[in-house]
């Protein structure tokens, strides 16, 4: 048994890509996830000089140890988007997601496998949720499909899904890896190191660390707090019933399945709210017996379970990121706080400052302003 990531092969993160040391950077970005390799690469496409920084690694944090669901939008579903936000910005950050992943499978290629997502109904209330967000995206002319029909165990268990064809499910080892190439081949420069809250670098600087924002920004403590994630692997099943990224309970329980058979399932943190709301990489047997408990649903005969492992996300009070300038501090960027769905909104973040640091500053930027109200007050 071993608590590494399923998907790193036994190890804590996937090694740096031979990379050239250069002089001084232009910017220099923490975080050797989606978000800060994003940003690296669009600076280091056009020559910028870029340095990125990690205390282990690529892939070290949850960009290495998520359940690989690559799905459009932000963590609230989209009609409670339109609610909160207004339509026309609801919009705007649907469609943000969805230009951004078009990018990460021109990058990632088949490290992507565009199958759709499956959003499961557990109770009639969310039956109605999930029938709110299908009117919602429907009549802003986003595709989503109501599932006719559900096949067993599933059509015992919930009363209802629907399908977003767009989404995927994913490798987050072969998609970081290929990102991480993609970055040095533009002339980026990775290494390895740890910066501490007294002593960011001096210049332009992005901070990417997602969980641990508030370590390398202490004043953002109660804007971005940590919260854990655990996981489970199974060794292959015999038949092949979740290909499709499956979740329900508001994301609560997560799962899919991958083309060898294993399966990958996640969640039910909220077994244990208070223990789960750190930035720790442990697992507990109060949230993983509630994964396998889960597993005994979905299966005809209990596997036998192969990898145990969590990760951190950080979160914000509207659940929606932090990215921007960070106020008071000349030339720090953030972005972080994702709320358990960055990885394409980390992508697109990571876009979003490179930009702007290029002087391209886009409107979308505003929807993630580290300076809203509703980060301390909520929507
Ligand atoms: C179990 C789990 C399931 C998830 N499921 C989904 C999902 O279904 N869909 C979805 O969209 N998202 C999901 N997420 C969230 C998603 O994985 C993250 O939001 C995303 O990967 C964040 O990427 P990042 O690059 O911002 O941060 P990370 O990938 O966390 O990278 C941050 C990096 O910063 C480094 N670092 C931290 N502090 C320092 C320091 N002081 N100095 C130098 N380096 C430092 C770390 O080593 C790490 O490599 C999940 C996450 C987990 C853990």
């Amino acid at each position: 048994m071993t608590t590494t990531p399923y998907w790193l092969g036994g190890k804590t993160e996937l090694p740096i890509p031979g990379s050239r040391r250069q002089g001084e950077p232009d910017v220099t970005i923490i975080g050797a996830g989606v978000t800060g390799l994003s940003c690296a690469l669009t600076l280091a496409r056009v020559g910028m000089a870029v340095r990125v920084l990690d205390t282990r690694g690529v892939a070290a944090g949850a960009s290495g140890r998520n359940g690989g669901f690559a799905l459009r939008g932000g963590t609230p579903a989209y009609d409670e988007a339109v609610a909160s936000l207004g339509r026309e910005h609801a919009q705007g950050l649907w469609r943000l997601t969805e230009t951004a992943f078009a990018r990460m499978l021109e990058l990632g290629g088949d490290a992507f496998r565009q199958v759709g997502s499956i959003r499961l109904a557990a109770s009639d209330d969310e039956l109605e949720a999930i029938e709110r967000e299908y009117e919602a995206l429907t009549a802003d002319g986003f595709v989503v499909e109501r599932v006719a029909r559900l096949e067993p165990p599933l059509d015992g268990l919930y009363a209802g899904a629907i399908h977003h064809p767009g989404d995927a499910g994913f490798n987050p080892a072969v998609w970081m890896e290929r990102l991480a190439a993609h970055v040095v081949g533009a002339g980026a420069e990775i290494v390895v190191g740890t910066v501490n809250p007294e002593a960011l670098p001096d210049g332009t600087v992005v901070i990417a660390v997602d969980a641990h924002t508030s370590t390398l920004l202490p004043e953002l403590a109660d804007v971005v707090q940590p919260a854990r994630g655990q996981m489970l692997a199974t060794e292959p099943l015999p038949t092949d019933r979740y290909g499709i990224p499956h979740y329900a309970r508001d994301g609560y329980d997560y799962w899919q399945q991958l083309p060898d058979g294993t399966l990958l399932v996640g969640g039910c943190r909220d077994h244990a709210f208070a223990a789960e709301a750190t930035a720790g990489d442990d697992v507990t047997s109060t949230v993983q017996s509630g994964i396998e408990a889960l597993i005994a649903s979905l299966v005809d005969e209990m596997p036998t379970i192969t990898h145990r492992w969590s990760g951190a996300w950080g979160e914000t009070l509207d659940r929606l990121p932090l990215c921007g300038p960070v106020p008071g501090r000349g030339g720090v960027w953030v972005a972080g706080g994702y709320s358990g769905h960055g990885n394409v909104l980390g992508f697109a973040c990571g876009e979003l400052i490179g930009k702007a640091l290029l002087g391209d500053v886009r409107r979308e930027l505003r929807l993630f302003d580290p300076r809203r109200p509703t980060l301390t007050a909520g929507p």
